[in-house]
């Protein structure tokens, strides 16, 4: 079956060999007699599921063994109240904001703590990096969303705290572009990402924790957001989001089988540079982006004018490419290719884009 190619922000199009998978195990899983919804999670069927799921994923990344890997719910919005619940012990916290997601969780995080904007490329409409960043000297972390969906603004090397003064953990929001690149964790404390981009169905929340920051969480933080607790529980405490680890596990699979995340980061530098290059020398379309902090995985761009934004759009449905539209905050159209878009997809995007383009140019 062909289907149309998805360029959804997110939830984001999954591999159609992953959705195919699960819909042969749907009624009986492995000869269980069971659907994987229908299983206790302290069966031994689904900690088979859980146990192989956190397995590939901590190969798949490179995880070291004094990380924890937590399965939690609550998205990357709960994060932004449960990493500071956690981590902040009440004190001060440095944030960059470079677009709306990190401007989220800066706000959020003052309920929490003393959250400090240690620097913001808001002036230039989040499209650049900021550069020059004053960190407290006493931050219990600092914050950073390492690749903002909505902007297209992403980091292309981790920020290294230590070179610039500080000895904080980082915390990293990585939801929309997790395992399309490696994670240094020798400068990572905690990383966080919604499933729903790059992993699998919404609901299920990666949490890496490094082991000593665990074990600090504020008297109010709920239990279940406690990482210790959800850390001691192997993510067990509460019921945790079954189907979605499952769904997860088999996208692990997927990518081992795709060459890991390093076969992801070529596909992805392939895909992304095959559509800034036609969008930069169309003489039509226009990203607004600085070229060394351009996302991989979420590209805006513009049409000369608005008015031919629904044409645009029509046009791309018709074709099979579905859900271009912009973030309504930055407007204009947004092409999300994730680790599920083949390459033969941004092809077909940017024939499309060719053809407006000479129709209306
Ligand atoms: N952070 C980033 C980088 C995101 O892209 C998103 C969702 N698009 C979120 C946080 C919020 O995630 P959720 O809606 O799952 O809470």
């Amino acid at each position: 079956m062909t289907r149309p190619y998805n360029f959804s922000a997110g939830p984001a199009a999954l591999p159609q060999e992953v959705l195919e998978q699960a819909a042969a195990e749907m009624l009986d899983w492995h000869g269980s007699g069971m659907s994987v919804m229908e299983m206790s999670h302290r069966g031994r069927e689904f900690m088979s599921i859980r146990d192989q799921a956190e397995t590939d994923l901590r190969e798949l990344l490179a995880v070291p063994s004094h990380f924890h890997v937590l399965f939690m719910q609550g998205g990357g919005l709960a994060e932004n109240a449960i990493v500071p619940l956690n981590l902040s012990r009440g004190g001060n916290v440095d944030f960059v904001v470079t677009g709306s997601w990190s401007a989220k969780s800066f706000k959020e995080a003052r309920r929490y703590c003393n959250a400090h904007l240690a620097a913001s490329n808001e002036a230039d409409g989040h499209t650049g990096m900021p550069d020059r960043w004053q960190l407290n000297g006493n931050a219990a972390y600092v914050h950073v969303c390492t690749n903002e969906t909505i902007h297209g603004v992403e980091f292309q090397e981790l920020p290294d705290l230590k070179a610039l003064g500080s000895d904080a953990p980082l915390v990293i929001d990585c939801s929309s572009h997790i395992a399309s690149r490696p994670i240094d964790w020798s400068r990572v404390g905690l990383a966080f990402a919604g499933a729903q981009k790059n992993i699998g169905p919404a609901g299920l929340t990666l949490v890496f924790v490094r082991e000593d920051l665990v074990g600090h969480a504020l008297g109010v933080c709920p239990s279940a957001f406690d990482y210790k607790t959800v850390a001691e529980n192997h993510s067990m405490y509460n019921t945790p989001p079954t189907y979605a680890i499952y769904m997860a596990g088999l996208v692990f699979q997927w990518l081992k089988r795709q060459g890991g995340v390093a076969g992801m980061e070529a596909r992805s530098i392939e895909k992304a540079g095959l559509l800034y290059d036609y969008i930069d020398t169309s003489g039509y379309y226009v990203n607004k982006v600085d070229k060394r902090c351009r996302s991989r995985m979420n590209v805006p761009f513009f049409l000369p004018d608005d008015a031919l934004n629904d044409s645009f759009l029509a046009g791309a449905r018709d074709r099979g490419l579905l859900q271009l539209k912009g973030h309504k905050s930055v407007g204009g159209m947004r092409a999300s290719i994730y680790n599920a878009m083949p390459l033969a997809g941004v092809q077909a995007l940017v024939g499309y884009m060719r053809e407006f383009a000479a129709r209306h140019g």
